[in-house]
């Protein structure tokens, strides 16, 4: 078996064994949610770098359910994006010209709290995508696949193989980009036969991760990302702004200048898409803006992520400022 599958392993599913290992005293411990249908999952990297008995924590805050998820609030729904409205088959979404996404997995290393596609009706009977390519074969206006999930690293090194072979012989076809999450919690999950799968495809391959706070970008997970740069593979990253995690310039700034000082391009910072049991984490969008232009006083224009907001049926993401 994988390195990474057996440290994926070593994940804590179990809420009241996270709740142990993190110390919390009896009255934190009724903070938290037990019983949510998203299940809770937490690499022992992250579980590692929470704080003992702190709520506040930043790490803590993103995967650990709190009862407040519970808390009604009609503006936040299960499908906030509109997913379903664009499923050309099970497993491809179309929302904008040229570009369409693959929901390769439902799996993903860990279970973000704010996930909007937490109650996707994720496919989970057939093991291969003969239909999506067969989809993506007949429709030549498609220049772009975005591998997403879940998280497209869930799969086996054979299956991204396989994949990423026949997207390869599809002609029309020019990029492929990886979304994922994946390295922040097991980045051994970038492993050799991972990466000479990608020095093998022919088409530009665009990786993009998703990244909170700085903490997460250690010197592990920073190193495995740089064996991807090495073969010429662009990374760039996406931020969730959310409440209580990096709603704050120097979070930001920090969490830019990591990014820019190792080559990843701070790409988008999303406004939260208001999924159900996620309204604690809702940013004002005037404080949004007002940390972006701070940010832009800051760090040189290339350093600064596009602030956006997805907006149902619109034909791209609407920047915000
Ligand atoms: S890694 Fe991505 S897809 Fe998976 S739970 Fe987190 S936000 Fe959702």
């Amino acid at each position: 078996m994988s390195i990474w599958r057996n440290i994926q392993k070593q994940n804590f599913t179990k809420i009241n064994t996270i709740l142990d290992y993190l110390e919390l005293d009896d009255a934190n411990k009724l903070k938290i949610l037990k019983n949510s249908p998203f299940i809770f999952n937490l690499p022992l990297r992250l579980a590692k770098k929470i704080k003992k008995n702190c709520l506040e924590d930043p790490i803590f805050k993103q995967f650990i359910p709190l009862t407040c998820e519970n808390i009604p609030n009609p503006d936040f729904v299960n499908d906030p994006v509109s997913d379903q409205s664009f499923c050309r088959s099970a497993r491809l979404l179309q929302k904008y010209k040229h570009r369409a996404l693959l929901l390769c997995s439902s799996a993903c290393a860990m279970h973000c709290r704010y996930c909007f596609r937490q109650n996707f009706p994720y496919e989970r009977k057939s093991s291969t995508f003969d239909e999506e390519i067969d989809l993506i074969k007949n429709d030549t206006s498609i220049k772009e696949v975005i591998l997403s999930g879940g998280d497209p690293l869930s799969l086996s090194n054979l299956a991204i193989k396989n994949l990423m072979t026949k997207l390869d012989k599809i002609e029309h076809l020019k990029r492929i980009r990886f979304h994922t999450r994946f390295v922040i919690g097991i980045p051994e999950r970038i492993d050799e036969l991972l990466l000479e799968t990608f020095q093998n495809v022919t088409k530009q391959i665009y990786f993009v991760i998703h990244v909170n706070h700085p903490i997460e970008l250690d010197k592990d997970v920073i190193s495995y990302l740089k064996k991807i740069q090495k073969l010429q593979i662009p990374i760039l990253s996406q931020t969730v702004l959310l409440k209580g995690v990096n709603d704050n310039l120097n979070i930001l700034k920090d969490l830019c200048e990591i990014l820019v000082d190792n080559g990843i391009i701070p790409y988008y910072l999303h406004d939260l898409d208001p999924v159900k049991g996620a309204s604690h984490f809702k940013v004002a969008k005037e404080r949004g803006i007002e940390l972006v232009q701070k940010l832009r006083e800051e760090i040189s224009g290339y350093g600064v992520f596009q602030y956006v907001s997805e907006i149902p049926f619109k034909k791209s993401k609407m920047p915000i400022i």
